[in-house]
């Protein structure tokens, strides 16, 4: 075959395969086009799973009459002249592709009045051939329909899913971008039926609503962060959204959206960020739910990745993946309510709402003053930080002040605390606090040894030994000096404090042991489940009784703790029965 040029058709129509990969794709081109075009009402209908028909109707800026052949062809663009505008892009579109891809594949009707002109056009383009361009009369914005997307690529049409899943597309980006745009009025209609409408009264909590139900949403918490101006080396990154209590998880990463500037984005180290600032919190294989909306300086990022826009490049990516790591950690360790006991059907009273609702007003009253939130978490302002500004740092007081009744069972502590009863789980507890000690140490590099009155020599079977010959750094950095000793053979001289009351060959073993699985590519992964798994070695078991001023002791460390209401596991170290609930149990509210 001689080389030829492809013809135009052609060409498009290869190209259109990187931007419209199913109708989810148009939808979301579309989509873009309203916001960029000023929009704040935006109408998307699809039929037949958006292979039908899909339809955009926007109040934006609309198209000149004049102009709307432009916006079809390829590399026709109102949004940037000059690629130093890259730098500065505050719109989501910049390459001038999606109309003209969009128009090569399908038979797409568009009908346009710009702001301030007289006249509005209609033009029908089909297979990127131009059939209609004519005056019309419409109101201000533009609405475009698109029918029988890939009718001329039966390979495509093809690879698509089951209409289902082609919707489910649909409407979950929809979803996502009212949820970016919670200023925006939102609808989505498909096959007929209104699945989604916002109110675009700018609160993204509505629009929560709205996507996930009540039920969710009230397990949210809403993530407010601000630039630090006290680090000039740091550009101001923006972290705002809804996370979800680490009660509210999923099997997989797919709750968790990310925008960056109002594009949505697939980015998986954003993902890592968010997934890491629920660590020790959620059960491992456990996945938080999470909207997670990030600005930052238009020059500071590169869009230009892909055609679809899915992807961005940070110029400093290390600096963007600690803010939003800080800011959901923050607001977790902060906001992170203590699970309520729930004890079922309980004595009622026709008017027990009314009563509950002055009561939770006395409670709450009374717990103000004492200087408690609702839940019973002192009163103090967040100290977003870091590192501490001037002065010494303020006390944080992640839990409510606890006073030891006594133990059941020889496990779990009772507590009475400033709103009620409070039941903790002695070695879930202790797992906490001494995983914090021993990671603060370990970040400290100052490690609390305990040489050994007489080392201990462990026998090892070969594929240990290796294991401890080429981890004895490692091991050493956690506090455990091994020599080898002879052929099979090793001799402990030093253990980490924390475990010097324990079998110190049982300590080591479970040190081994977790090497011998762990990551080793993520030694900081590895490093950190190996003290956990320590910590579960040595914490005080269920079952041990203990004094009361063990108790005591146990209760104050567990307060000093950054995250006290989980063991290193993801369990609740914690549970909460309120007077409230007491009151209700006994059949007491009438007597308040
Ligand atoms: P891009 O968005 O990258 O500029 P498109 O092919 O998506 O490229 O759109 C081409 C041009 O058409 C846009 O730059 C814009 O001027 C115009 N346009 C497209 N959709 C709309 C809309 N809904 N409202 C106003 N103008 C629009
Ligand atoms: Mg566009």
């Amino acid at each position: 075959m001689t080389i030829r040029i492809l013809g135009a058709d052609v060409a498009n129509q290869i190209a259109a395969g990187e931007v419209v990969e199913r109708p989810a794709s148009v939808v979301k081109e579309l989509v873009e086009n309203a916001l960029d075009a000023r929009a704040n009402t935006i109408s998307v209908t699809s039929e037949g799973a958006g292979r039908r028909l899909i339809e955009v109707a926007d109040n934006g800026d609309g198209i000149p009459a004049d102009e709307l052949h432009l916006a079809f062809q390829r590399h026709a663009t109102s949004k940037i002249s000059h690629i130093d505008d890259l730098n500065q892009l505050y719109t989501l579109g910049f390459r001038g592709e999606a109309l003209a891809s969009i128009a090569s594949v399908s038979r797409t009707t568009v009908i346009s009045r710009a702001l301030g002109e007289d006249i509005s056009g209609r033009m029908l383009i089909e297979g990127g051939h131009i059939l209609v361009n004519e005056p019309t009369g419409a109101p201000q914005g533009t609405m475009i329909t698109v029918e029988n997307l890939f009718y001329n690529t039966p390979a495509r049409l093809k690879f698509l899913k089951k209409d289902a899943t082609e919707r489910q597309h649909i409407s979950a980006l929809v979803s996502r971008y009212a949820m970016a745009y919670p200023q925006v009025r939102f609808s989505l209609s498909q096959e007929g039926r209104e699945v989604l409408r916002t109110s675009g009264n700018g609160h993204l909590e509505e629009v929560l609503l709205e996507v996930f139900g009540l039920e969710t949403v009230q397990q949210m918490l809403p993530i407010q962060s601000q630039a630090d101006e006290r680090r000039p080396d740091r550009f101001p990154v923006v972290v705002n959204g809804h996370i979800g209590q680490p009660s509210l998880n999923r099997a997989n990463r797919s709750q968790i959206t990310v925008f960056v500037n109002g594009r949505w984005v697939q980015d998986s180290s954003l993902t890592y960020a968010v997934v890491q600032a629920y660590h020790t919190m959620l059960m491992t294989g456990r996945y938080p739910v999470a909207v997670v909306l990030i600005d930052v300086p238009p020059h500071e990022i590169d869009i230009n990745v892909h055609p679809t826009k899915a992807q961005v490049r940070f110029r400093r990516p290390e600096v963007v993946f600690s803010a939003v790591q800080r800011a959901v950690r923050r607001t977790l360790v902060d906001h992170t309510p203590v699970p309520q006991l729930s004890l079922g059907s309980s004595w009622g009273s026709p008017d027990w709402a009314a009563r509950r609702d002055r009561l939770t007003q006395v409670t709450t009253q009374r717990m103000t003053q004492l200087g408690f939130d609702a839940d019973g978490t002192m009163i103090d302002p967040p100290d977003d930080d870091d590192e501490p500004a001037t002065g010494p740092p303020r006390p944080r007081r992640n839990l409510p002040l606890l006073r030891v009744v006594g133990q059941i069972g020889a496990t779990y502590i009772v507590c009475e605390g400033p709103s009620g009863l409070y039941l903790i789980d002695q070695h879930a507890a202790h797992e906490r606090i001494l995983y914090e000690q021993f990671s603060a140490e370990r970040a400290n590099e100052q490690i609390m040894i305990q040489e050994l009155l007489e080392p201990v020599v462990i026998d090892l079977i070969p594929e240990h030994m290796d294991l401890i010959n080429a981890n004895v750094h490692l091991l050493e950095q956690v506090g455990f000096r091994v020599e080898t000793f002879g052929r099979n053979s090793v001799q402990l001289r030093a253990v980490p404090v924390m475990v010097a009351q324990g079998d110190p060959a049982e300590a080591l073993m479970a040190a081994i042991g977790d090497i011998e699985c762990g990551d080793m590519p993520m030694e900081a992964t590895a490093e950190q489940k190996m003290i956990a798994r320590i910590c579960k070695q040595v914490a005080v078991k269920a079952g041990q009784v203990l004094s009361p001023q063990e108790m005591q002791g146990l209760i104050r460390q567990l307060e000093a703790c950054e995250a006290p209401r989980s063991c290193p596991h993801g369990r609740p170290t914690l549970l909460h029965l309120s007077a409230e609930q007491l009151a209700k149990e006994f059949g007491r509210l009438g007597a308040i």
